[in-house]
């Protein structure tokens, strides 16, 4: 394997197939409710990202329920990680997500995954989300969306956080033995190349235990739409970000595991998706192009711990 797969990991640590189980929340974002903007991120749709997802008027129970019936079929996994991901999933009082949390500790659950913004995660939730899962015996790992380490593009995509609450965040969450995962978009219009690589030395330098990596999509009606209709911004083409997650992946610390290259999404509501080709034809032109340049994860990951004071070791 040239890069950490995920299912790969997933299979050793837990001793079989485990699949993800979608959940909605009734949540929201600071990012949408005005706290810290009313329109989102330029690029965020109004149903965010969870469009495969069973609506948050169901309780946790019958969603679970639900998607386990459908997976277990479709792909015989036994076990399970019930994945909060449509907006900011610890946006919302502490005993309520208790109490959500709980509701997902099911027999054949094994971890609960929480999608959230570095923004919305304090030492108090992370304690109680430790005490939870230390008590249930399941793993608990925090999804944060930072998207990118460039803190003038986080501005122009109007996050309404920095790059230093998601470093906070990553230090806290390690505290109380949770796993965190960093929500990447390799292709923002105003990053380039630099980017990407000090988006992988950051990561590793702060020891995240996985990464997701995405390709934007437009979502119509969104100001990135708008922008991308009326030429403001532009995209770089399939190959290039092939070759960003090359890059990426040469870069990144080779401990940490790679959830996805390239995200899937829907074509409806789009302006633009992945090239229009399947997310899976973009992931073997990268694992193609590991294997043909004989590179793979961590192959430049020389520049932590003091490398120009290595040779006197
Ligand atoms: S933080 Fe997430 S949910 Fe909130 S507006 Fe941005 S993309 Fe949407």
């Amino acid at each position: 394997m040239r890069y950490n797969i995920y299912s790969e990991h997933l299979k050793q640590r837990y001793g079989g197939k485990v699949y993800k189980l979608p959940v909605s929340l009734p949540v929201t974002c600071p990012n949408r409710d005005g706290t810290y903007g009313r329109g989102g991120c330029v690029f965020c749709g109004e149903i965010g990202a969870g469009y495969e997802n069973l609506p948050a008027s169901m309780t946790v129970k019958m969603q679970i329920a639900a998607n386990r019936v459908h997976i277990a079929e479709k792909y015989k996994a036994k076990k399970f990680i019930p994945y909060f991901q449509n907006f900011s999933n610890t946006y919302l009082p502490v005993d309520k997500l208790r109490q959500y949390v709980h509701e997902a500790c099911q027999e054949d659950v094994v971890s609960i995954a929480l999608a959230t913004r570095p923004d919305c995660i304090n030492d108090k939730y992370l304690e109680m989300l430790a005490e939870v899962g230390e008590s249930k015996g399941v793993d608990i790992s925090i999804e944060l969306g930072l998207q990118t380490v460039n803190y003038h593009s986080l501005e122009k995509v109007k996050r309404g956080h920095t790059l230093a609450e998601f470093l906070d965040a990553v230090l806290r969450i390690k505290r109380y033995n949770i796993e965190v995962c960093a929500h990447i978009i390799l292709n923002l219009p105003w990053d380039d190349e630099l980017d990407v690589v000090e988006s992988a030395k950051i990561l590793s330098a702060m020891g995240v235990h996985q990464v997701k990596l995405h390709a934007l999509y437009i979502v119509k009606d969104t100001e990135m739409a708008d922008w991308y209709q009326s030429g403001q911004v532009s995209l770089i083409s399939k190959e290039e970000y092939v070759e960003r997650v090359v890059t990426f992946l040469e870069y990144l610390h080779p401990d940490i595991v790679v959830q996805r290259l390239i995200g899937r999404a829907p074509e409806e509501n789009t302006l633009f998706t992945n090239w229009q080709t399947g997310w899976w034809k973009i992931r073997d032109d990268i694992e193609r192009i590991l294997l043909e340049r004989d590179t793979w994860q961590g192959k430049k990951c020389s520049f932590l711990n003091g490398s120009a004071v290595q040779k006197f070791l």
